[in-house]
């Protein structure tokens, strides 16, 4: 609470009182560290890769141009983390959009199984190469909704590529789509991998949240993918959740209006 005095002067001189002004700025100011945290962390993602650049190019002038080998593995380091930096700025573009509500959803009519079909052939290189058995399964109740067919595409596609990295070989990955109790299309997407822990559930689809930062670093991720998936969602007047259980799995699910919706507020 922000307290503000303001003293009432007398005409003829002192004071005939005071007005005391209380105001709540909770909100406020957690909006205002949010931003901050959001800014640190952005600085520091788009850091780390130009440090690892900038040394592998001194390296390079240093010398290692000589050897062809070690040459063609330090272009390669560059190259990859100049794609990791286009990638970042390429989410947070997307973010952004999402956040000023410039994004206008091109809303469609879409056939559910064959979207889904559609995810699992997109990753079906990654899929063999881990041997993971992947499952899409439509329930009777649904057929088609109207949805911006380019953005749901992107929560799929961010939701199996997660399933895909936290999973080991051989594991599997369920996509299903059904109507909820709510009368909702409701699209969850379940992996058999490491699974997250308890405490870390409620925080994960903050913007640079991970479980384990160099892990997700490793596996190519901006920890951009689950905030996106739930701006997207929301933006469709839908709700997105996830259970995990360590080392069992873990399960997204969203869910969407059958019918166009307006934004709210709009
Ligand atoms: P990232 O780019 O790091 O994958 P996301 O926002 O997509 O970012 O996910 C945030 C974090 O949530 C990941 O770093 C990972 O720790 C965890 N996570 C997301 N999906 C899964 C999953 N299917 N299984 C286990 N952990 C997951």
């Amino acid at each position: 609470v922000r307290v503000t005095f303001t003293p009432i002067h007398r005409r003829e001189g002192g004071i005939a009182g005071t007005i005391a002004v209380l105001q709540d700025v909770t909100e406020q100011e957690n909006l205002e560290a949010s931003r901050r945290e959001f800014v640190a962390n952005v600085s520091h993602e788009l850091r780390t890769p130009l440090t690892t650049i900038k040394s592998y190019a001194e390296a390079l002038d240093d010398g290692a141009m000589e050897d062809p080998q070690l040459a063609g593995r330090f272009v390669g380091v560059i190259r990859s983390e100049t794609e990791r930096m286009i990638r970042l700025v390429t989410d947070l573009l997307h973010l952004s959009r999402l956040d000023s509500r410039e994004a206008q959803l091109r809303y469609q009519e879409t056939d559910i199984a064959e979207m889904l079909e559609d995810v699992a052939d997109r990753f079906s290189f990654q899929i063999r190469q881990k041997r993971i058995s992947i499952r899409t399964i439509v329930r009777r109740d649904i057929s088609t909704a109207w949805l911006d067919r380019d953005q749901i595409d992107q929560v799929l596609g961010n939701l199996v590529s997660n399933a895909l990295k936290y999973t080991s070989e051989g594991g599997s990955i369920e996509i299903e789509a059904g109507r909820n109790s709510e009368g909702m299309l409701e699209i969850s997407v379940r992996d058999s991998g490491i699974g997250i822990p308890k405490k870390d559930i409620e925080r994960i689809f903050e913007r640079f949240y991970r479980v384990d930062k160099a892990r997700s670093r490793n596996m190519g991720g901006t920890g951009l993918g689950l905030s996106i998936a739930r701006e997207i969602v929301k933006a469709h007047g839908g709700a997105i959740s996830l259970q995990s259980e360590l080392n069992k799995g873990s399960k997204v699910t969203f869910t969407l209006p059958l019918e166009k919706q307006r934004r709210d507020g709009a």
